[in-house]
């Protein structure tokens, strides 16, 4: 009996002595290659082949996938997915593609797409079919409208700009009328160019009522004046008269390509002593906004280019200051 029990003793000792010599026998080192299974990653040490030690043992973190074969209406498609840490790949089938009976659409076509998430398979695509288009935005004066067409097919919606009407006689003389030129900003901005030699000249005037506010930039000396109450007045009133004969309605006819008026005869331009064939006007919420022009003479042979823009703005809310 003492005899069998020390045998059980020693073969208990014997096993201890095995873990240990198992576990603990060596320090642990752990490979730097990663071991793998269909479910996680890991570092196995490398020290003893009977080591189970490990170490960062985690499950794959997998990439969005690539198709290696694409899926057809006849046949299955497979996509690989690797392990974005150790590069284990598991492989998905793509179902074979059956397409949504409702029409997907782009800019110019419609088709049917497949139903399976991430499938790029489409059938059917054709062209939009166009209707007659509606009138959704009727254009005004000085605003475009807008024209909605839909595909008959898919409806599918375009819309289309319609040109504005232009202005009728009683619109332009009402924006061109003597009061609404009370306060405002006019900015005149020219640019000649004489035998290739380019100079740029501009000038500001502000008014305000009774008060006027003048900045002239020419050959890069800057010239800057606050008005004296008649001065002021009679600047403004030559202005005026100035804008009013150029913008002579009887001068101009609508462009509704380009949204502008143009002119249709050669116009006075009393700035410069001279006419010019070729002057634009523009309109925005019943007031002038803007003229262009540009005239070409020959002066002791030469050949002279003067192209101006003149934008009027801040109606009633310009504020000339004090000095
Ligand atoms: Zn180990
Ligand atoms: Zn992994
Ligand atoms: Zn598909
Ligand atoms: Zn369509």
């Amino acid at each position: 009996m003492k005899k069998f029990l020390s045998a059980l003793l020693a073969s208990a000792l014997l096993l201890l002595l095995g873990v240990m010599l198992a576990s603990c026998a060596h320090e642990c080192e752990f490979s730097e290659d990663w071991s793998k299974d269909e479910s996680s990653h890991w570092h196995a040490c490398e020290v003893s082949e009977k080591c189970e030690e490990i170490t960062d043992k985690a499950e794959h973190t997998w990439n969005e996938g690539k198709v290696t074969v694409k899926a057809t209406p006849e046949a299955e498609g497979t996509k690989v997915y690797a392990c974005k840490v150790c590069g284990y790949e598991k492989t998905e089938v793509i179902p074979k593609c059956e397409f949504s009976a409702a029409w997907s659409m782009g800019e110019r076509t419609h088709w049917h797409a497949c139903l399976t998430e991430d499938c790029t398979s489409f059938t059917d695509e054709t062209e939009h079919t166009w209707n007659k288009g509606q009138l959704t935005t009727p254009a005004t004066a000085d605003k475009d409208g807008v024209k909605t067409f839909a595909c008959t097919i898919c409806g599918y919606e375009k819309t289309e700009a319609v040109p504005f009407t232009g202005y009728t006689r009683t619109q332009w003389s009402a924006a061109l009328n003597s009061t609404v030129f009370e306060n405002f900003t006019y900015t005149e901005k020219g640019t000649v160019e004489s035998g290739g030699v380019r100079s740029e000249v501009e000038s500001v005037y502000k008014f305000e009522k009774s008060k006027a506010w003048i900045k002239m930039t020419m050959y890069g000396e800057t010239f800057e004046e606050y008005l004296a109450q008649s001065e002021a007045k009679s600047m403004r009133e030559d202005l005026v008269s100035s804008i009013k004969d150029i913008a002579s309605y009887s001068n101009y006819e609508y462009d509704a390509a380009t949204r502008t008026y143009k002119s249709k005869k050669a116009v006075y331009i009393e700035s410069l002593g001279l006419h010019s064939n070729n002057v634009t006007l523009k309109f925005e919420n019943d007031k002038l906004t803007e003229i262009k022009f540009n005239v070409t003479y020959v002066e002791s042979g030469t050949r002279v280019t003067i192209d101006e823009i003149i934008t009027i703005t801040d109606y009633g809310t310009t504020v000339v200051g004090s000095k």
